[in-house]
């Protein structure tokens, strides 16, 4: 890019899962090393790039708005559309003003391209320095894209259906990479990460490579599923940089309902699976995403998802009403849950939630858990635990991406105040 003209800016969003997010991030580190300016999505930019999401008809809403909300800062800047709902639906992404490029899943991997980044730029790692970097000291890392799984509800196997998975070299070298630019914790993503397999690499053999070929500070897995947990798996966490912390999909604690939702498990497995984990990770958090009014989800039927997840005892359930996304087997399932119903089990699960974040959050109270500090606001920082527990303390110190020992406190705003 040549100096004497001033690079157009950029501001990037996403939203939905975490390997849109790490998709977002990479797009982030790609840019700044070809020399452009990155600004924060709320600021006027000379261009808007939107990681859409389509995994519920609110996602697809929230996607429309960001873009509009963008036109409005600037009229004249250039918007575009990707990810997966640019993939399902591109007509209805394209007709709102100002929107210049769609790009689905299969195509966006040409954005550097039609935005003139040389190969020779598109490396995916620089030294961080825009609004991204400053704020993120926790890099999202995909290491494998695509699922084939077809589970009744889900709409990403229809967006995201090529199976591509990161060689585990080109792996451990990307978090050589992020470590050497400054990043503490790196966080593993992908559609369906449990089913990482690549040139006979298991999820096991790869966060195995990582952990031998790299420093990385703190490594995290994104979601598995109960099947996925292997004792070879979890025997890794021995090394205290795997974070203790399973984000395990349930999605219904009922055993009819997982089978008309064609999950591979069952209420057994589930149990057996959280099992293993706590028997060998101490302090751990499991953290999971509850479906409610999957169609013909009965009164029994949540009341069983309710009790589970009250023994299960979760750090934090995330709660989605059932939306019905076009293509998918539920969709034209009979017996459709009112949306009145829905909104009625989702407070429930949701009020369960925020019992089980609190009693997970009071067990650490008085003791004593390492830090990654992100941000500052109003004199108060912010940063999370390895087990997912946001904490806050004052200091006049710069603690930005340091790992700080905290005494925890006492419960303080959506999480825990501490005393460096
Ligand atoms: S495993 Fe099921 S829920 Fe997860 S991405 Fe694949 S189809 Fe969707």
């Amino acid at each position: 890019m040549n100096d004497a003209i001033k690079p157009p800016t950029i501001a990037l969003d996403s939203l939905g899962c975490k390997l849109n997010q790490a998709e977002i991030q990479q797009l982030a580190r790609q840019l700044e090393a070809a020399g452009y300016r990155l600004v924060d999505p709320s600021e006027k930019a000379d261009i808007y790039i939107l990681n859409t999401c389509s995994v519920t008809h609110v996602a697809d809403r929230k996607s429309r708005h960001l873009l509009r909300l963008a036109r409005r800062r600037n009229p004249s800047a250039r918007l575009i559309a990707i990810g997966c709902y640019a993939h399902r639906a591109p007509a209805e992404l394209d007709k709102i003003e100002g929107v210049e490029l769609v790009l689905g899943n299969d195509r966006k991997m040409n954005l550097l391209n039609l935005l003139g980044v040389p190969q020779s730029r598109q490396t995916g790692i620089a030294v961080p320095s825009g609004p991204h970097a400053v704020r993120r000291t926790r890099a999202f890392l995909k290491v494998q894209d695509g699922c084939k799984n077809f589970c009744a509800y889900c709409i990403v196997p229809f967006v995201r259906s090529s199976m591509q998975n990161v060689a585990a070299e080109k792996v451990t070298s990307l978090v050589l990479g992020l470590v050497a630019n400054g990043y503490r914790e790196v966080v593993l993503t992908g559609t369906e990460i449990g089913s990482y397999e690549s040139n006979g690499v298991n999820l096991e053999g790869l966060v195995r490579r990582i952990l031998a070929g790299t420093p990385v500070p703190r490594l995290r897995l994104s979601s598995l599923q109960p099947h996925q947990v292997t004792p070879a798996l979890v025997g890794l966490w021995q090394d205290a940089r795997l974070c203790p912390h399973f984000h395990l999909s349930l999605q219904s604690g009922s055993d009819t309902v997982l089978k008309r939702m064609k999950r591979r498990y069952a209420v057994t497995d589930y149990r057996k699976a959280v099992a293993l984990i706590r028997d060998s990770v101490p302090d751990v958090a499991v953290t999971t995403d509850i479906i409610v009014g999957f169609p013909g989800e009965t009164d029994k039927e949540f009341r069983e998802t309710l009790d589970f997840c009250r023994e299960v005892q979760f750090a934090r359930i995330h709660v989605f009403p059932f939306s019905p996304r076009p293509s998918t087997e539920a969709a034209a399932m009979p017996h459709q849950v009112s949306d009145a119903v829905k909104k009625e089990r989702s407070n429930l699960m949701l009020a369960l939630s925020e019992e089980s974040v609190k009693a997970f959050q009071e067990r650490f109270i008085g003791r004593t858990l390492d830090v990654l500090w992100e941000q500052q606001s109003g004199g108060v920082w912010s940063g999370l635990t390895g087990n997912y527990i946001k904490v806050y303390a004052r200091s006049r110190d710069v603690l930005t991406n340091l790992i700080t020992p905290v005494r925890l406190t006492k419960l303080y705003r959506d999480g825990v105040y501490g005393e460096i």
